[in-house]
C-alpha cells in the first residue's frame, strides 16, 4: 500500500486522519502500525473520520493509516453456517481457539476458512449461458443445507469450464467466457455489507410464517418476508422468543445477531446459543445457523456494523431461494453504538442524543428483509423475515429507537413487565401488540387449517377486549354485580389466556403447537363458550357451569402430544356436550 493518511486526532473508537483526499466513505482503513481495522465514515476535503472496529488506547496523532481503497465487506461462502462472527465477520471461534478470551488487536485471520475443501457438485454443463445470480452447482455445508454456489453479480456468459470436486473457496471451480474474456468462478463472493443485494423484483407476502407459538400464529401472525419488533424491558421474555422462533419457526436459514446485551465473556457466546438443538433434526440449531456475536466488552464500533453483516449474509442465503430468518438481539444496543458514534463525529443530536438519521438507519436495515424473486435466469423465490427486539430503558415505547422501529414493522409483540411478573409467559400483551399481515394472510388459515380460523380468532381477540372492559366494572364495584353471561365471558376470557395463550416454552411438548392443533384447542373453548352460552339461556346457573370439570380437560389439552391430538379433542368435545346435557336436564328438573 502506497497511499497512507496521517492520525490527527484519536476520540474512543473515532479517529480522525489528515491526507486522505483518496479514500471513500465505507472504505476499510488500517490504522496505525498494529493494523487496526476501521471505516471511513465521513470525508470532508482530505480530512476522514474513521470508525475503528478495536480497542484504540495507546494510539495517538501523527500515526499512519493504510488505505485499502476496498468497501467494508463480507465474504460470502461455505463455510457461514454454524460460525460465530463478531460484527465485521471476524472468526470469534477460530479466534477463540487460536487465541482465548479477546481478540488481539489486528488480528488477520480470514474470515472464512481457506484451506476447508468443499465437495462442488456442478448443476450446469460447457456451453450453459448464465447470468449474474444463476445457480452453477451446490455444496453440502452441513447436514441441514446445502449451498448454491451462485455466478457473482455483474458476470454472465458461457460456461467453458466446469470441474466437479472438492475445492477450497478460492480454488477455480469452472470459467465463463463474456465477450472474448475468461471469468474464473470460485466459491467464494465479497459484499459491501452497506448496500443492499439485488433482486429482480419484490413480492407481497401471502403465507404466514409459522412459529408453533400460539400468541404468535393466532393473534399477531407474521408473514414469511415479513417484519417485527418485539420491544420490552428486561427480563421480559425477548431473547426467548428470538429463541423460540429461531428453533421453530419455518425458516430455513437462521441469522442470529446477539446484540451486548449480556454476556462480557466471549464464552457465553459460544457456550448459549450454540446448546440450542434444532427440534426438526435432533441436531445443534447452528447447523442451519450463521451467529453474530456482540458481547458489551467489545468495541461498540462493531457493534454498529453488526446488522448490516446479518443482513448481507441473510440476503446471500435468500439469493440461494431459501426462507431466511433474521433476529437482532437487540436492536436497541445497535441504536446506542450508533449514538455513541454520532456524538464521537459532533453531530447535530436529534431526541435523546440519537442521530437524525436514527430512524432512515432502522428503516435502512427492515426494508432489506421481505419476499423476493431472485437475480438469475431461473429466479427463485427467496425470504428474508426480520425480528428485531428492542429494549426501551424502563419499558417506556415512547423513546426515539421504539418509536422508529414501530413506524416501519408491520408487527408487533409488545412485551409487558406486568404479565411476566405474573408468569405469564410469552408476554406478549394482546391489548398493545398488532399485525398488520392479518389480512394478507387470512386467507392462508382458513383455507389450510380451518374455514372457521377467522371466526374463532375474533371471537378470541373481542374476548379479551370485552374482559378489559368488565374488568374495570370487576374493579368499582364487584364480581357479584355481573350478571351470569358477563362472569360467563371473564371465564372463558380466563380460559383463553392461561389455556391457550400461555405457553411454556421449557415445556416438550408445549414449546411448539401446530396450527392445527392451535385451531382444535381454539375451537374447544370456542365450543365451551357456545354450550354454556345455551346452558344459560336455559337457566342454569353460572356457578354450575363454572363446575364443571371439562374445563380443567381442556386446559390439559396444550400438553398432548400431536399425534393424539385428534383423540383426545373429540374425547374432549363428547364429554363436553355430555356434561352440558346433564346441566340441562338437571335444571329442567328444576334444581
Ligand atoms: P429479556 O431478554 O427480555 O431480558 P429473557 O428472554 O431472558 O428476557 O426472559 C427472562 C426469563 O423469563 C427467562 O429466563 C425465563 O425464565 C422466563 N421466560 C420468558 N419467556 C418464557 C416462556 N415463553 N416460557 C417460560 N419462561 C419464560
Ligand atoms: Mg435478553
Amino acid at each position: 500500500m502506497t497511499k497512507q493518511g496521517i492520525i490527527t486526532k484519536v476520540s474512543g473508537p473515532l479517529i480522525v486522519a489528515k491526507n486522505m483526499g483518496s479514500a471513500q466513505v465505507y472504505d476499510v482503513v488500517r490504522v496505525s502500525n498494529k493494523r487496526l481495522i476501521g471505516e471511513v465514515l465521513e470525508l470532508r476535503g482530505d480530512l476522514a473520520s474513521i470508525q475503528v472496529y478495536e480497542e484504540t488506547a495507546g494510539i495517538g496523532p501523527g500515526e499512519p493509516v493504510y488505505l485499502t481503497n476496498e468497501a467494508l465487506s463480507v465474504e460470502l461462502a461455505p463455510g457461514l453456517i454454524g460460525g460465530i462472527f463478531d460484527g465485521i465477520e471476524r472468526p470469534l471461534d477460530e479466534i477463540y481457539k487460536a487465541y482465548g478470551q479477546g481478540i488481539p488487536l489486528g488480528v488477520d485471520i480470514p474470515k472464512l476458512n481457506r484451506e476447508k475443501k468443499w465437495d462442488f457438485i456442478p448443476t450446469v454443463k460447457v456451453g450453459d449461458e448464465v447470468v449474474s445470480g444463476d445457480i452453477i452447482g451446490e455444496v453440502q455445508e452441513s447436514e441441514s443445507v446445502v449451498h448454491k454456489i451462485m455466478v457473482p453479480f455483474g458476470k454472465k456468459g458461457k460456461i467453458t469450464a466446469i470441474h466437479e470436486g472438492s475445492f477450497t473457496i478460492t480454488e477455480t471451480l469452472g470459467e465463463i467466457l463474456n465477450d472474448d474474456k475468461i471469468v474464473k468462478l470460485q466459491m467464494l463472493q465479497t459484499w459491501p455489507v452497506r448496500r443492499k443485494r439485488p433482486y429482480t423484483d419484490k413480492i407481497a407476502p401471502t403465507q404466514p410464517m409459522v412459529t408453533g407459538q400460539r400468541v404468535i400464529d393466532t393473534l399477531f401472525p407474521i408473514a414469511i418476508g415479513g417484519i417485527a419488533a418485539i420491544p420490552g424491558p428486561f427480563g421480559s421474555g425477548k431473547t426467548v422468543v428470538q429463541h423460540q422462533l429461531a428453533k421453530w419457526a419455518d425458516a430455513d436459514i437462521i441469522v442470529y445477531i446477539g446484540c451486548g446485551e449480556r454476556g462480557n465473556e466471549m464464552t457465553d457466546v459460544l457456550m448459549e446459543f450454540p446448546e440450542l438443538k434444532d427440534p426438526r433434526t435432533g441436531q445443534p440449531l447452528m447447523k442451519r445457523t450463521v451467529l453474530i456475536a456482540n458481547t458489551s466488552n467489545m468495541p461498540v464500533a462493531a457493534r454498529e456494523a453488526s446488522i448490516y453483516t446479518g443482513i448481507t449474509i441473510a440476503e446471500y442465503y435468500r439469493d440461494m431461494g431459501y426462507k431466511v430468518a433474521i433476529m437482532a438481539d437487540s436492536t436497541s444496543r445497535w441504536a446506542e453504538a450508533l449514538r455513541e458514534m454520532s456524538s464521537r463525529l459532533e453531530e447535530m443530536p436529534g431526541e435523546e442524543g440519537y442521530p437524525a438519521y436514527l430512524g432512515s438507519r432502522i428503516a435502512e436495515f427492515y426494508e432489506r428483509a421481505g419476499l423476493v424473486l431472485t437475480l438469475g435466469a431461473k429466479p427463485r423465490v427467496g425470504a428474508i423475515t426480520a425480528i428485531g427486539a428492542v429494549s426501551p430503558p424502563g419499558g417506556d415505547t415512547s423513546e426515539p429507537v421504539s418509536q422508529a422501529t414501530l413506524r416501519i414493522v408491520k408487527v408487533f409483540w409488545g412485551l409487558s413487565a406486568s404479565l411476566a411478573y405474573k408468569r405469564h409467559f410469552p408476554a406478549i400483551d394482546w391489548l398493545k401488540s398488532y399485525s398488520l399481515y392479518d389480512e394478507q394472510i387470512r386467507d392462508f388459515f382458513n383455507t389450510h387449517v380451518d374455514k372457521n380460523w377467522t371466526n374463532h380468532v375474533s371471537f378470541v381477540s373481542e374476548l379479551l377486549q370485552t374482559e378489559a372492559s368488565l374488568q374495570e366494572i370487576v374493579r368499582l364495584v364487584g364480581v357479584d354485580s355481573l350478571g351470569a353471561s358477563d362472569r360467563l365471558k371473564l371465564l372463558v376470557a380466563q380460559m383463553i389466556r392461561e389455556d391457550y395463550l400461555h405457553q411454556n416454552a421449557f415445556d416438550s411438548v408445549d414449546t411448539y403447537t401446530s396450527l392445527d392443533k392451535q385451531f382444535k384447542l381454539l375451537d374447544l373453548i370456542v365450543e365451551f363458550n357456545r354450550l354454556a352460552e345455551l346452558s344459560i339461556q336455559d337457566n342454569v346457573s353460572f356457578q354450575a357451569i363454572d363446575n364443571l370439570t371439562i374445563k380443567e380437560q381442556i386446559g390439559r389439552f396444550k400438553y398432548v402430544i400431536e399425534k393424539q391430538a385428534l383423540k383426545t379433542y373429540e374425547n374432549i368435545l363428547n364429554e363436553m356436550n355430555h356434561q352440558f346435557d346433564e346441566l340441562r336436564k338437571e335444571s329442567n328438573n328444576g334444581y
